[in-house]
């Protein structure tokens, strides 16, 4: 969104540039019922009318991970490492890693829980329990296009439950089915309360719900069986798209949120969440990316501010709370009216009126650079 761009380009105007060459042009829209009926289109006026307040970028979100991940310092990211637990000492955090290498200690002066809606960060600091389940499954791939694939960027369906296509770069196109579930049955569905597993299977999927053990393909093949099962009667290009995907290719994960009113602590002590860890809403306002990069140009404001500090993570929060629980307060609220059948305005409606793309963001001054530890 046009207003996460710009706190993209407040922490370092490289960033955004680096980002803009993974941009998917999205113009075309096409518009169809579940039956594959033309709708009358609003997406393309509505995207038209974000961009008077700035540029709309659409990117996959691998590349946006792996274009912020190239912009760090060599040697500060590690990988396959699971976040445990964490004490706090007056002078610092020690966390806890489970590693290939076994656990592994790290002590720092901060410890930012940037570890999705799910966050484990979360739960040892404030232990108030999982996200709320939206009744909704989502099923997603990116695969390469067909040869006779129809569309530019489509979307079938409507309220409640709906097929997303889009088209990204390089022969590639990103799908995306949401879809009623029941909360009985969420432990079927992509390990159960898990809301992004990016790379097939979890551990849970592979030692199955009877306690035998599946391949990664095995997994994946029932994902799309059960995606399939959800859209049954669809457009056949639609089911042809889904059935012919790589298994492994294949998510799915239930759809979850936390209320705002629910979220009123971003920081305690020494140790703040950043992102959905923070203020989990849904897909419905696109602004969760948008959201975590505010978090993290005021994070690097107030830790440039105050240092390493406590008092760092409480500006932090001053600044983000109101903010961003104003984004999660209306995206939630949407979530509901769409999945009732009664959504009385459109995310592009809510994202212009509220002003949520109209946010401004200072750069961070080169003085308030986040120092060294
Ligand atoms: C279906 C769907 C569609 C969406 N569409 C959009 C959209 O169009 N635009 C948009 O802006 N947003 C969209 N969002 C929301 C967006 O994906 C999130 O808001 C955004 O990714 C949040 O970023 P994050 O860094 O806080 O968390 P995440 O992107 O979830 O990243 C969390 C990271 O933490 C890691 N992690 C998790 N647990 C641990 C642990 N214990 N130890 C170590 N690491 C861990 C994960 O592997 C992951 O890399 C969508 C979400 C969904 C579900």
């Amino acid at each position: 969104m046009p207003n996460g761009l710009r706190a993209l380009e407040a922490i370092r105007p490289d960033l955004k540039a680096a980002l803009l060459p993974h941009h998917c042009e999205h113009e075309v829209t096409k518009s169809y019922d579940a039956s594959g009926a033309p709708n009358a289109s609003i997406n393309a006026s509505g995207r038209a009318r974000l961009r008077e307040h700035g540029e709309l970028v659409y990117v996959p979100w691998h590349r946006l991970q792996s274009t912020l991940a190239a912009a760090l310092p060599q040697g500060v990211l590690h990988t396959n490492h699971r976040f445990l637990g964490f004490t706090e000492g007056a002078n610092g955090v020690v966390a806890e890693f489970e590693t290939p290498q076994g656990v592994q200690k790290v002590e720092a002066a901060l410890l930012l829980g940037a570890n999705g809606g799910q966050s484990a960060v979360r739960e040892a600091l404030l232990a108030d329990g999982p996200p709320q389940f939206l009744g909704m499954a989502i099923w997603r791939a990116v695969r390469p296009v067909p040869s006779d694939w129809p569309e530019v960027y489509a979307t079938y369906g409507g309220l409640g439950k709906a097929f997303i296509t889009s088209m990204l770069k390089d022969g590639e196109t990103a799908w995306q089915g949401f879809a009623p579930w029941s909360a009985d049955e969420l432990d079927v569905i992509g390990g159960g309360r898990r809301a992004y597993i990016h790379n097939g299977a979890s551990d849970a999927e592979l030692a199955g719900l009877d306690g035998t053990q599946r391949s990664r393909e095995q997994v994946g093949a029932e994902r799309i069986k059960r995606c399939l099962e959800a859209f049954e009667g669809w457009p056949q290009h639609v089911r042809d798209l889904v059935a012919t995907t790589d298994p492994l290719a294949v998510t799915e994960h239930g759809q979850f949120c936390r209320e705002a009113d629910n979220c009123q602590t971003y920081a305690r002590g020494r140790v703040a969440l950043v992102g959905d860890a923070a203020h989990l809403a849904t897909p419905f306002l696109g602004q969760g990316s948008s959201q975590a990069i505010e978090d993290g140009l005021e994070l690097g404001r107030a830790v440039g501010q105050h240092g390493f500090s406590p008092d760092a993570l409480a500006a932090y929060q001053e600044v983000r709370l109101p903010a961003a629980s104003e984004v999660q307060r209306w995206s939630v609220q949407l979530c509901r009216q769409c999945t009732s059948g009664k959504m009385d305005k459109s995310e592009f409606d809510v994202n212009i009126e509220q002003g949520f793309v109209k946010r401004q963001h200072a750069p961070l001054h080169p003085a308030l650079a986040v120092p060294t530890p």
